[in-house]
């Protein structure tokens, strides 16, 4: 099944392969620290969805350094690098700091691009503005966890924005000249396959150019672990999972950029699904039945 993969995009872009190096700020998240809510959404682990990133201490460029050299001998000495500001919510900071982190990454050589993960209510005008800026000088993408266009199910999982936020924050960052990629859960407890279709069709509507999958994992020390202890839920199969992306890719527009068909857990964490610990085996039957060729 043709979709436009992050590749396609990254060479259409760059004209090159592009990995993404994850770098780490010193910030936390307005759902956890009590501003907006407390405990998290209910899915995320204490790392902030980004138990892979490297220690907020650590100067950004040398970050920056490790990541590159985890990938180089596979990535080869022409691809490029994304800086990925990946874990807790990046913009909920002051503009200056999060600039002057922008800035040491961009002055790395190998840094061609900049990804941030936030959320929509943590783009005030003068964050978009400095992003803005920022823009004019290299390629910035703005990830945003969105998980559901439901109002019901975002009170479920503890977001603590209503998904009007979502999309006035889209049309202000693309405004302003960044790229705005949404992320998306299939499987979140109650919501039925036709819920899940409404959200890829929300995330359209709001002129996203970018889309992530993953489906709904369980990590250990989450509310989300005692709901299914409780079996209030039950996670999805591959199959399962890979038929609600097979129906969302049908949906998604030629020029909309598909970054992720599915996201995995850290292992030490994960509880279930049992298949999302085999990246080998669900990398295989995405290319088998993907194969975007
Ligand atoms: S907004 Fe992001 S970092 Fe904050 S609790 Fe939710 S998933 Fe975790």
């Amino acid at each position: 099944m043709r979709y436009k993969s992050a590749n396609d995009h990254y060479k259409e872009r760059f004209g090159r392969k592009m990995y993404k190096a994850s770098v780490s700020l010193n910030v936390t998240c307005p759902n956890r620290d009590g501003s907006k809510g407390t405990g998290g959404c209910i899915f995320c682990s204490e790392g902030g969805s980004g138990e892979f990133s490297p220690d907020a201490s650590v100067p950004v460029s040398e970050q920056i350094d490790m990541a590159v050299s985890k990938v180089f001998s596979k990535a080869g000495p022409d691809a490029g690098y994304i800086a990925y500001f990946q874990s807790f919510t990046n913009t909920y900071c002051d503009t200056g700091y999060l600039r002057k982190a922008i800035e040491e990454a961009i002055a790395h050589p190998k840094i061609l691009a900049v990804s941030i993960g936030t959320r929509p209510d943590c783009l005030p005008e003068n964050m978009v503005t400095m992003l803005g800026e920022m823009a004019k000088d290299i390629p910035v993408y703005i990830e945003m966890g969105l998980q559901t266009s439901s109002d019901r199910t975002a009170l479920l999982i503890n977001r603590c924005y209503e998904t009007q936020e979502f999309a006035d924050a889209v049309s202000r960052l693309k405004n302003a000249g960044i790229n705005v990629i949404a992320h998306v859960i299939f499987g979140l407890p109650g919501e039925t396959v036709e819920d899940m279709m409404d959200t890829v069709r929300y995330v359209v509507d709001s002129r996203c150019d970018g889309i992530k999958f993953t489906c709904l994992y369980v990590l250990r020390n989450t509310v989300l672990e005692k709901m299914y202890l409780n079996k209030e839920f039950e996670t999805l199969t591959m199959k399962e999972y890979f038929d609600i992306v097979e129906q969302a890719l049908e949906i998604i527009p030629d020029d909309m950029t598909v970054h992720r068909l599915t996201g995995d857990g850290p292992k030490r964490l994960l509880i279930a699904p049992e298949w999302t610990k085999n990246k080998r085996s669900a990398v295989n039957y995405i290319n088998r039945r993907f194969g975007n060729g």
